[in-house]
């Protein structure tokens, strides 16, 4: 069963989905009537203004007004609103509500990474990972409930899809995250304390606003270019001046490679591309990596090279998973080069040495061989550093994302992956 309620985009694949809930005009209905202004742009908050009884001059003054509440100082309480009338407030409440994904659970890494099960309020679990290094703390955002792909070392791929996270439920996590951090400005987070001990004082202050989450990468659960139109909604409020206005330098979007919404990612929302290549042979990718027999490298490639804004100063990062004996060889490293300097591609390449999950098919790469395949391209002139495994301890690292709690038999992984597979061939 296909739902019509699902975002169709171009090999949108997945026939086993639940409709997600009815949205209406980038509202969610919620069973007490009132509606969740997180996620929608200012423009639509002053619409529902309107539409609630302000006039419009009224509504536009109103939702710029509670716009800045909600993303520069993070308040979920009207009350709080000090600059809106006292009158006003109550009436705000009566309607409208300031949401934020439900915490499940809150767990923290020995080194520091922290990871958090969220919820949605129809009862979807999903992840979100942030991790704090000496100089920056990046957050590790879910696009997706599942994936529809099935890349064979990736956790999230022995899911289903479940749904599209909505635009609230994408920017949702980065509030969240700033709560939790304690990063609004003084005073703002009333009602908001419950997730902040001590131990999150302890880090120390990375950008000059001394603010500790200053990078975004949508590299969590899910396909962010299948989920493409809520995606870019969420990330401009997470770009917008007057909304958590975070550079767009500063965020990077990952895509197993969506050819066809690659060049609409650069132009709609321009932020930095890492693409997940993990290998440079047509066979050895459309086993690891299987929307390759959909897409395959040198178109991949291609889109690469036209992607807007790359430079020098803004590479593409290509993600390659370093799995023992698949894709780890020196010929591979050789052919990587190979492939960036005929594409003539700004690129850095990240080397991320796999991370194990129960039931998986493949091995890490041992130490010495990774340095190696590192060696070979850094001796070309393209830098190919190692990515420090992070939160192995509460399966926060990469791939390692997967919330529903049952472990599948090797025999369910198979029949999902022979599933997966019919799909995408479609
Ligand atoms: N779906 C997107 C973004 C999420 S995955 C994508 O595929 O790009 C983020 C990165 O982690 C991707 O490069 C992905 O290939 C990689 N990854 C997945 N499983 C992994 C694992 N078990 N070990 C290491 N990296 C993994
Ligand atoms: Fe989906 Fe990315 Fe995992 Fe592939 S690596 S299954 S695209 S989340």
């Amino acid at each position: 069963m296909t739902s019509t309620n699902l975002m169709h985009s171009p090999g949108h694949i997945d026939p086993l989905t639940v409709p997600r809930p009815n949205v209406v005009d980038g509202v969610t209905p919620r069973e007490d009537g009132r509606i969740d202004l997180i996620g929608l742009p200012r423009q639509r908050i002053a619409e529902l203004f309107a539409q609630a009884g302000l006039d419009a001059k009224g509504a536009k003054l109103r939702a710029k007004q509670v716009f800045h509440w909600l993303y520069q100082r993070g308040v979920t309480d009207f009350e709080a609103m000090s600059d809106i009338a006292k009158t006003m407030r109550p009436w705000l409440a009566e309607r409208f509500v300031v949401g934020r994904p439900e915490v499940v659970e809150a767990q923290h890494s020995s080194d520091g990474t922290r990871k958090w099960l969220l919820r949605t309020a129809d009862g979807h679990d999903f992840e979100m990972v942030f991790i704090p290094d000496a100089d920056r703390g990046t957050l590790c955002v879910s696009s997706q409930v599942g994936c529809t792909l099935n890349c064979r070392f990736c956790h999230t791929g022995t899911m289903r899809l479940v749904r599209n996270l909505t635009p609230g439920e994408i920017v949702g996590q980065v509030m969240l995250a700033r709560d939790a951090l304690g990063e609004w400005p003084k005073g703002s987070m009333a009602g908001f304390c419950d997730d902040l001990d001590d131990d999150d004082l302890e880090e120390g202050s990375y950008s000059a606003d001394g603010r500790l989450l200053t990078n975004i990468v949508m590299m969590g659960m899910g396909e962010p270019l299948y989920n493409f139109d809520n995606v870019r909604d969420a990330l401009k409020l997470v770009m917008d001046g007057d909304g958590l206005a975070l550079s767009r330098r500063r965020i990077t979007l990952s895509t197993s490679g969506v050819v066809p919404l690659m060049a609409r990612a650069g132009d709609e929302i321009g932020v930095n591309l890492a693409v997940s290549l993990h290998a440079v042979t047509k066979e050895v990718r459309d086993e690891i990596v299987p929307i390759n027999r959909k897409y395959g490298i040198e178109e991949l490639l291609e889109a690469c090279a036209a992607y807007p804004k790359a430079s020098n100063a803004r590479r593409i990062t290509f993600e390659y998973v370093m799995l023992k004996d698949k894709n780890d060889s020196d010929e591979d490293a050789r052919e990587l080069v190979r492939l960036i300097k005929k594409y003539k591609l700004f690129a850095k390449v990240n080397l991320i040495p796999f991370n194990p999950w129960p039931g998986a098919p493949y091995e890490c790469s041992d130490d010495k061989r990774i340095r190696r395949f590192s060696e070979i391209i850094f001796e070309a002139g393209i830098s190919a550093p190692v990515r420090t495994p992070r939160g192995r301890d509460i399966d926060a690292a990469c791939g390692q994302l997967k919330t529903s709690a049952e472990k599948k038999s090797r025999a369910e992984l198979e029949r999902l992956w022979a599933e997966k597979q019919d799909a995408l061939n479609d």
